[in-house]
């Protein structure tokens, strides 16, 4: 389509707003331009944070040489023509603001060749005017340099942050391109030095590769895909996520595309939160990417000047739909945390790994059989490995035996997790097993906790504890659920009462049941008897998240055949 100055009843209807930010903004404009010209090979080069120089070449379409001096004029191009094509851009761009506003606060050169043109043409433009024009040989494809960025904007120059700063807004932002856009090669060049790097293959697992490094990338989990998703009004997710135990500190690591628009998104977010609720430690976060793909009719995308932000039609939809993808993905793919053995010298014999000694580490003992009768019906999602328990250590491991190797159970976190599990159900159903105490105790509350029991006693009361008013500042213990036994009854009525005030309201049944499950569980320390380490295995085997106790700690560690295989040198 040829560029061309939109009309003015379209002009009025597009978001307007500052598109040049940052060099970042002036980068993701580019490269957008780049990617919209069906580019495969994206250069980008920085040096001074963007302030000095940022270039972006491409080999897409290129510009028409007639066409060069309307690319820089507000609100032309070439990708929409009227309002209808606003409801389904297809387009990472359509306002035709982007090089207008760039070439407003910076010394602009293009270089451009379309693929039907013979010769090249280069644009100079100096503070938004046009400087020169001349043809020029030059490779199919675009190149646009922008120098002097915000030298006529000393208030934007004022409000950058340091080099490195700016760098890490730009290296972020290729990142997300790069995550995107698999089957484009990018190049990511800062201050001279060669920073990202990807092939082009198409093979978005050998982007994470390139991002995050084999072994992280090794360990993200593909998102299956949804074989009742029909596309079109519902999204179709796909994508990789990242196992809990590799957490991050902050939400950087979240990456969502929207019919392959990098976009920012509390909502999506939420989503992911929510899918990873239990598995991850509080204040930490996953590493996340999720490709929605979705009719164009069914989102926004001309909510917010730089686009970074959409509307989805039915948020619900989208909102369950990631959801149900991260959360299955994680339940039904995440592999136990396999452990990093680093065994000095094997001449030290005090030095050697610290297995009891059992027929089934020994190479000569016929290998276990698994027996298929004995096999439990799982839940549908679970795949946790049947596993035969070979022993205790320390009073606080279960060592089984897996298909693929030795696992170490934390029996305490184990436990957890059964009892959370199961309260959290018997609360739901409202049948949770609850003990009549002989005695009553008293139980003697501070005003915070007297507040907090007023207003929310009926959690307790939910979960099995029958407290009754005996003065102002006392109340009467008569039963307790059944979990608790002796002396932990006191210790996590106390807990309980003390963590209330400490969470939302929305969260303080959660919280019951964890200290429930908490209290309730074997400790470490705790001796068991072989049968009661099969049935603690057994159980686990049963639950909806064996691998993560209800705080998101794991419960247990995989040593696999073949590691142990390579640490003997077999
Ligand atoms: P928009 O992307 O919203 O159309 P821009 O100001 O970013 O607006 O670009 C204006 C026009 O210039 C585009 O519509 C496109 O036709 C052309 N253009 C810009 N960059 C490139 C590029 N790298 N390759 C080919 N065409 C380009
Ligand atoms: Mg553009």
């Amino acid at each position: 389509m040829p560029i061309r100055v939109l009309a003015s009843d379209v002009i009025s209807r597009i978001a307007a707003g500052e598109v040049v930010e940052r060099p970042a903004s002036v980068v993701k404009e580019l490269v957008e331009n780049s990617l919209d010209a069906g580019a495969t090979q994206i250069t980008v080069e920085v040096s001074g944070g963007g302030i000095q120089l940022i270039k972006v070449t491409d080999n897409g379409t290129g510009i028409p040489a007639g066409d060069v001096e309307l690319a820089f004029q507000r609100h032309a191009t070439s990708k929409i023509t009227s309002d209808t094509d606003l409801e389904i851009v297809s387009t990472l761009g359509f306002r035709g603001e982007a090089l207008p506003s760039i070439a407003a606060v910076a010394d602009v050169l293009l270089v451009t060749r379309h693929r039907d043109d013979v010769a090249g043409v280069a644009l100079r433009l100096e503070r938004g005017a046009l400087a020169g024009k001349i043809k020029q040989g030059a490779p199919q494809g675009t190149a646009l340099t922008v120098r002097d960025l915000f030298r006529n904007v000393p208030a934007r120059l004022k409000f950058l942050k340091s080099t490195s700063t700016e760098n890490g807004h730009i290296s972020h932002l290729v990142t997300q391109y790069c995550l995107a856009f698999p089957e484009v090669k990018f190049d990511l060049t800062i201050g001279g030095r060669n920073t990202i790097r990807t092939s082009g293959n198409g093979n978005l697992r050998d982007v994470l590769i390139e991002i995050y490094g084999v072994e992280t990338a090794k360990a993200m989990l593909e998102i299956a895909p949804d074989v009742s998703a029909t596309g079109g009004q519902f999204p179709v997710i796909s994508g990789f996520v990242g196992p809990s135990s590799i957490a991050r500190s902050n939400r950087n690591y979240l990456s969502f595309f929207v019919n392959r628009r990098w976009i920012q998104s509390r909502m999506l977010s939420y989503a992911v939160e929510e899918a990873y609720h239990g598995m991850m430690m509080t204040g930490k976060h996953p590493i996340v990417v999720l490709n929605i793909s979705i009719s164009p009719q069914e989102i926004d995308v001309n909510v917010h000047p730089t686009k970074s932000e959409i509307k989805f039609r039915c948020e619900h939809d989208v909102f369950i739909a990631a959801q149900k993808a991260v959360r299955n993905t994680l339940i039904g793919l995440a592999p136990v945390p396999s452990m990093k053995l680093s065994i000095p010298s094997p001449v030290d014999p005090a030095s050697s790994f610290p297995f009891p000694a059992s027929p089934a580490t020994r190479k000569a003992a016929p290998t276990p059989k698994f027996v298929p009768e004995q096999r439990e019906v799982f839940e549908p999602l679970t795949r946790l490995p049947i596993l035969r328990v070979i022993g205790q250590l320390q009073n606080t491991y279960i060592i089984a035996e897996g298909p693929d190797g030795v696992y170490f159970v934390d029996q305490h976190a184990a436990h957890e997790r059964i009892v959370f599990e199961k309260v959290r159900e018997q609360q739901a159903q409202r049948a949770v097993e609850v003990q009549g105490l002989l005695e009553p105790m008293t139980v003697e509350v501070t005003a915070r906790q007297g507040e907090l029991l007023k207003s929310q006693g009926e959690v307790l009361a939910e979960y099995g504890f029958s407290l009754e008013q005996f003065g102002e500042r006392a109340y009467l213990l008569r039963a307790v659920p059944a979990l608790l036994k002796g002396e932990k009854i006191m210790a996590a009525l106390t807990e309980i009462l003390d963590s209330l005030g400490e969470v939302q309201k929305n969260e303080w049944q959660e919280r019951v049941a964890q200290l429930l499950a908490c209290h309730g569980a074997v400790r470490a320390g705790q001796s068991l008897s072989f049968q009661e380490m099969e049935e603690l295995i057994r159980q686990l085997e049963r639950t909806a998240v064996p691998r993560n106790c209800p705080h998101g700690r794991p419960t247990m560690m995989h040593l696999s055949i073949a590691r142990l295989e390579g640490e003997f040198g077999r």
